[in-house]
Order: structure tokens, then C-alpha cells, then sequence
């Protein structure tokens, strides 16, 4: 199996993409859980979105070492941003 095909069916395995078939045999892979990380400030309450490869490939590893078939994720990350930062300077 080719190094793409193998990284398929472990992202299908662990569930993080969906495996679309199609009536002609050709197969698409979608993501059917966005991964991201929620950046939330503990202060104004504004939540960011996190994406980045390292967040999936840490997940991939996370879910390997539980071996589990995770139904849903959250993760969530709480600081203060920068506009918090900035009005504290002020006062
Ligand atoms: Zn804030």
C-alpha cells in the first residue's frame, strides 16, 4: 500500500475522515469532524478556533495509545487575549 492510501485508512480507522462511496467504484474521503482546538479567553469570554496539522496529528497519536473510537471531541484552551491584555495595561 502506498504511504497516502495507508494514511487514509488510519484517518478512516480513527474516524477523523468518513470513506464516500460513489456508484462508479471511485471512493472520496470528507472530514466528518472538524479538529480544532477552542481558544477561550477566561476574561471576555471570546472563543477562537485552533487548526493545525500538529492538533491532528497529536490526536492521531492520542487515539492510537487509548485505542478507542472517540464519538465526539472537545478541547479547550483558556487564556486571556489579547484585547484583555491590552485593557489591563490601561487601567
Ligand atoms: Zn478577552
Amino acid at each position: 500500500m502506498g504511504t497516502v492510501y495507508k494514511t487514509l485508512h488510519l484517518l478512516k480507522e480513527l474516524r477523523l475522515i468518513q470513506e464516500l462511496g460513489f456508484n462508479k467504484g471511485s471512493i472520496r474521503y470528507d472530514p466528518d469532524m472538524e479538529l480544532h482546538i477552542n481558544m477561550v479567553c477566561s476574561k471576555c469570554g471570546k472563543i477562537d478556533d485552533y487548526k493545525a496539522e500538529n492538533v491532528e496529528n497529536l490526536w492521531s497519536v492520542i487515539l492510537l495509545d487509548l485505542d478507542i473510537e472517540p464519538k465526539g471531541q472537545r478541547i479547550d484552551i483558556y487564556y486571556e487575549c489579547d484585547d484583555c491584555k491590552k485593557n489591563e495595561l490601561l487601567f
